[in-house]
């Protein structure tokens, strides 16, 4: 999908602008700000892994990423840029959400999208421990918190909500 691409790749520039033209001090705290997400959305995947997340996932063939669409969002992006990491090719194609790959999503969990992370569906919620749950809340609370400090260091409203 031509449309689609030209849509994600002006996103992406202008993002990627904005990024360029920090001050240096500026880009130092996003790079610790972006690596400090880094460690807690991983934190919040092991600790769901906990429930063996991963063949639940696999056996209900991700539904929720099925139906997921353009959770991607400026501060996602700014993440992948504070850290160096390669950027992924989205799949428009598909029909599905464009950062499904084959078989997982591309994204790995210490950069996927806030309601990617901090979505847990019953079946993996059932298999784990009342207090591992109140404290995977927590970190969800804690976790938009760190959106918040990183959309901070932009003018206001440049980096809300999704990339596309
Ligand atoms: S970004 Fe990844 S985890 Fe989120 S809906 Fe898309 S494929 Fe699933």
């Amino acid at each position: 999908m031509a449309g689609w691409d030209h849509v994600w790749q002006e996103a992406v520039s202008r993002v990627t602008a904005a990024f360029q033209q920090l001050p240096v001090p500026v880009r130092r705290d996003l790079e610790a700000l972006a690596t400090a997400m880094v460690a807690h959305k991983q934190a919040m995947q092991r600790l769901v892994s906990q429930a063996d997340a991963a063949s639940h996932c696999a056996a209900c063939g991700g539904a929720c990423c099925a139906k997921g669409k353009y959770h991607f969002s400026a501060v996602d992006l700014l993440v992948y840029l504070a850290t160096a990491k390669p950027l992924f090719a989205p799949r428009f194609d598909n029909g599905l959400c464009p950062f499904l790959g084959e078989p997982e999503c591309l994204i790995p969990a210490g950069y996927r999208p806030f309601n990617c992370i901090t979505f847990n569906c019953d079946l993996i919620e059932d298999q784990l421990p009342r207090d591992e749950v109140a404290r995977f809340y927590q970190m969800e609370q804690e976790l938009s918190a760190r959106y918040t400090e990183i959309r901070a260091l932009f003018p206001a409203g440049s980096m809300a909500g999704s990339l596309l």
